[in-house]
């Protein structure tokens, strides 16, 4: 019984063997960014994966990410970098979760937190060398600095990591690359020269992590690229990076029917059946993940997807909860025939980088995006734990 007619496979193995491959190619730790439910994949399965394959760290954006891996029993190093005012901060402090300095108030309400925990907080301060977006700027680190070191001196604080991040990681030659590792090191330079005794500095993405060894420092932070997406996909595929997209996004065939010659199909009939044809109903849509913008209009097919060992792309609009592929005159596919959207692309199959492409974004959109509906199936060593 199929209780439902899509799912998103998960291959366990390939994210400890990403995770692997990434760690065998730095002296650095390797921490796994699992924020956003692992990208789609699912926070404690991928993260269990994670660990398996080496991550000595894992990172989360939401607080509450994190305590959700302590939930689940993760008891390595994690931490997590971006809060607003009311953040369950008390809460990381008391599961050890290691926390973000990004921006001034953090470091009061870290002591706060800190204080009604009744234990140190561990914190990173995260630097804002050239993004601009989260982070303290290099104007503001003296301010922030004091008051962190003052924290410490009162045993409430400990600064144990400072880390940034990169404007133009998958661009390597793009001159604020070198601009940000210039500013990193002074921002390493004044900490260290503050009195903070480092564990950890880090600033490699993904990108940086495979095009970069000279910013791994102690720890790099790969988030697609553990997923087995390539975050240079412009300079090199998954495969040639050594990655296997971890994600198979696959549904069954609703329906086959046929339609007469020059008959629309789906809504405002932005394809027209150029002959007597098959169609076949593909039982997701746009509330699952499948962008709109995938949907094959104004003569151009739309995203491509695999049945069998035949290529096909998506005819017409992409709907809500469906969407149609023309299978051709005398086509030999019948309901519940498995149609593959996209996979890890070892037989020529569609990724979910093909699909980016097709909607013109990047394949962290896609896979990250993909429906709360869509059940997520485990496959690989743990996927029964
Ligand atoms: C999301 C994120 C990462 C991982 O980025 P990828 O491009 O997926 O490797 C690393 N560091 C920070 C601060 C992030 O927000």
């Amino acid at each position: 019984m199929q209780p439902y007619p899509a799912r998103a496979v998960i291959d366990l193995d390939a994210i400890a063997a990403n995770v692997a491959t990434l760690d065998a190619g730095t002296s650095a730790e390797v921490m796994a960014v699992v924020k956003a439910d692992a990208y789609g994949h699912g926070l404690v399965p991928a993260a269990r994966a994670a660990r398996r394959g080496g991550a000595s760290w894992l990172g989360t954006a939401q607080v509450t990410e994190a305590l959700a891996l302590r939930a689940a029993g993760d008891t390595g190093r994690v931490l997590t970098w971006l809060y607003a005012p009311g953040a369950p901060l008390r809460e990381a402090v008391e599961a050890d979760v290691d926390v973000a300095v990004a921006a001034p108030w953090n470091v009061a309400a870290l002591v706060e937190a800190a204080r009604a925990a009744g234990r140190t907080a561990r914190v990173h301060l995260k630097v804002d060398t050239g993004l601009g977006r989260n982070g303290v700027t290099p104007a503001q680190l003296p301010e922030v600095l004091d008051a962190a070191m003052r924290a410490r001196a009162e045993g409430a604080l400990d600064v144990v990591g400072v880390f940034s991040h990169f404007a133009f990681a998958d661009a390597p030659q793009h001159p604020t690359v070198l601009a940000q590792a210039e500013e990193f090191a002074r921002a390493v330079e004044a900490v260290e020269r503050a009195g903070a005794r480092l564990e950890v500095r880090h600033l490699a993405n993904s990108a940086a992590t495979v095009t970069n060894p000279s910013v791994h420092y102690d720890l790099v932070r790969p988030g697609i690229a553990v997923y087995g997406l390539s975050p240079v996909p412009d300079l090199s595929t998954s495969a040639e990076l050594g990655l296997v997209p971890a994600m198979t996004f696959e549904a069954e065939l609703a329906s086959v029917k046929p339609l007469p010659a020059g008959h629309g199909v789906s809504y405002a009939h932005q394809y027209v059946t150029p002959t007597e044809t098959l169609t076949g109903l593909v039982p997701v849509g746009y509330a699952d993940g499948v962008p709109r913008h995938c949907s094959g209009t104004d003569g151009r097919p739309g995203a491509p997807v695999r049945i069998g060992a035949r290529d096909l792309a998506i005819a017409g609009r992409v709907c809500m909860d469906q969407f149609v592929i023309d299978l051709g005159p005398g086509a030999r596919e019948v309901a519940g025939d498995r149609v593959e959207l996209f996979g890890n692309g070892a037989d020529g199959g569609p990724t979910a980088q093909d699909w980016a492409d097709a909607a013109g974004t990047i394949s962290y959109e896609i896979v990250t995006r993909l429906g709360a509906r869509i059940p997520r199936v485990y496959v690989g060593e743990g996927s029964r734990s």
